[in-house]
């Protein structure tokens, strides 16, 4: 059984990230053509500026242009779940239909089942229970898009996600929050981290909204921030 963790890469991003947000806000306020301003433009400092200015007003068109994707595995179907809530990504996620479970089909354990010796057995041998079920249905001639109807919350899933950098924002100030779901939370923490590698600029968006705000809208707050008055 693999690791309990998601597994992260990305595979995909443009190369000039910053100097294309940047060339998209001042084309706004420029009588420039947009290929000069992106032809002479290398102060990192200027283009952060304007960025973080055009971004505060909400001006978000301007970094909707960035599409970046990810490789992401081992992430139960109760996580994949909430990610494809989000509308303005993309996703290819394996089939259940079209990829038949051979022996034991791989399963994510919670922390707090993880940690309990004796509930973990019992999560552990249910998972074994419901592979032996998958399989004598499949061995019986049922389809793997039928027999999948046994399979839990749990059960282990892979997919390729994109999303524009308006969307890995927003994705981030909801889902970094501590309200979020333990998973989602870690999926969420591990595409920021790589994204955050190749482009440290974006340090300062890719946080719980909470940052962004000054306070917490949430109605249990973890105390980070002050809530909303
Ligand atoms: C802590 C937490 C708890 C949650 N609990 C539940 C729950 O109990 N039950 C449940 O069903 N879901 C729950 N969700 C999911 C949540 O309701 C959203 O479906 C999910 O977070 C996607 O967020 P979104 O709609 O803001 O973003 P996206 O779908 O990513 O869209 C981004 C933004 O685009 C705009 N947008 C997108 N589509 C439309 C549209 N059709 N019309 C107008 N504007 C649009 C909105 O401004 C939206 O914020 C929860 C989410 C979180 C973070």
């Amino acid at each position: 059984m693999p690791d309990n963790k998601p597994v992260v890469n990305l595979i995909s991003k443009p190369e000039n990230m910053l100097k294309t947000v940047y060339t998209a806000c001042r084309t706004c306020y420029s009588a420039e053509a947009p290929v000069n301003i992106y032809n002479s433009t290398d102060d990192e400092e200027k283009m952060l500026k304007l960025i973080e200015r055009v971004i505060s007003s909400g001006h978000f068109s301007t970094i909707e242009h960035i599409q970046v994707s990810f490789a992401i595995s081992n992430v139960s179907r109760a996580c994949t779940h909430q990610l494809v809530r989000h509308r303005h990504m993309s996703f290819s996620q394996k089939s259940q239909r079209y990829v038949k479970e051979k022996g034991q089909f791989d399963y994510i354990i919670p922390p707090t089942i993880e940690k309990n010796p004796e509930l973990k057995e019992k999560f552990e041998k249910f998972m074994t229970e419901i592979s032996n079920l998958y399989s004598e249905f499949t061995e019986a001639g049922i389809p793997a898009e039928d027999a999948r109807f046994v399979l839990p919350n749990a059960a282990a899933s892979s997919l390729v996600a994109s999303l524009n950098l308006r969307e890995m924002i927003h994705l981030a100030n909801l889902r970094l929050c501590t309200r979020a779901q333990y998973e989602i939370r870690i999926l969420v923490k591990k595409m920021c981290e790589e994204l955050l590698k190749e482009e440290p600029w974006l340090k300062a968006y890719l946080v719980p909204k909470c940052e962004r705000l000054g306070f917490c809208d949430e109605d249990k707050s973890c105390g980070r921030m002050p809530v909303r008055g």
